[in-house]
């Protein structure tokens, strides 16, 4: 993948994502798009910010300690980090030297040492709740019944800004059982920000759809997708690496 294939690659999915977005009545603003860039290397990631990209999201707290101090050398200050995978507690200091913000909060123990390793620094933290709206296994997340309690959770905690929800898309060739899975999402944000606890009026983002299902998302609300393949294209490998909750077996 040359840097232009990625630039083009990149206008066709920001045009996707308008597309998309109009046709649910929504302007194409209202839809971010983070590149999800595990795997890639600086000259990639270099290559989609130069075509535009401002958001970058990272699974492994391994790479994102090996990658972002190249890219903020290279292009300082331009990208916004999201860190979006499995997060274990013994990388918690790792990824909060570099994200901005992560998206996989998915237990009481991991958003408490957040939020301390946010005060400690000095700094806030933005969050996202990861929901499990599909029940698969291999996705982290809290079970869609536990959502808003947890968030509101979340939300009170000090040193960290509830953004919204997170999900990852259900594994499925019909697309009735992923739209299910989003429009739950949906239902459960609106709940979020009605629901008046300190913290929650604000967190309207839904972060969900990726290179497959990014349409079907936003025609369920999300406001960032999240796409890696249509970016850099495929990423070959075939085990599961640590955080990549979007792994199967094939
Ligand atoms: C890899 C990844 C993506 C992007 O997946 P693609 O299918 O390559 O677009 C989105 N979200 C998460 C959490 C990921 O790990």
């Amino acid at each position: 993948m040359t840097d232009s294939e990625i630039a083009a690659n990149w206008r066709a999915v920001v045009a996707r994502v308008a597309e998309a977005a109009r046709a649910a009545g929504r302007p194409p603003s209202s839809v971010a798009v983070l590149a999800a860039i595990k795997t890639q290397d600086l000259a990639r990631v270099v290559a989609a910010l130069d075509a535009g990209c401002r958001i970058v999201g990272q699974n492994r707290a391994q790479e994102l300690t090996a990658l972002a101090p190249d890219v903020e050398r290279e292009r300082p200050g331009l990208a916004e980090t999201h860190f979006i995978g499995g997060l274990q507690l013994n990388k918690v200091n790792a990824v909060l030297r570099y994200a901005d913000s992560v998206q996989s909060v998915d237990r009481d123990a991991l958003a408490e040492k957040l939020s301390r390793g946010a005060v400690d620094r000095g700094r806030d933290l933005g969050v996202f709740v990861q929901v499990n709206a599909s029940g698969e296994e291999s996705k982290g997340g809290v079970a869609p019944g536990d959502a808003v309690a947890f968030a509101s959770r979340v939300a009170a905690l000090p040193g960290l800004v509830l953004r919204g929800l997170m999900t990852i898309g259900a594994h499925s060739p019909d697309p009735n059982v992923v739209a299910a899975g989003f429009r739950t999402m949906q239902r459960l944000s609106a709940e979020l920000t009605a629901s008046g606890a300190p913290g929650t009026a604000g967190a309207h983002e839904l972060s969900m759809g990726m290179s497959a299902d990014m349409d079907v998302a936003i025609a369920h609300g999300a406001t960032m997708v999240r796409v890696g393949t249509a970016i850099f294209g495929p990423r070959g490998g075939t085990h599961p690496r640590e955080g990549d909750q979007t792994w199967h077996a094939r």
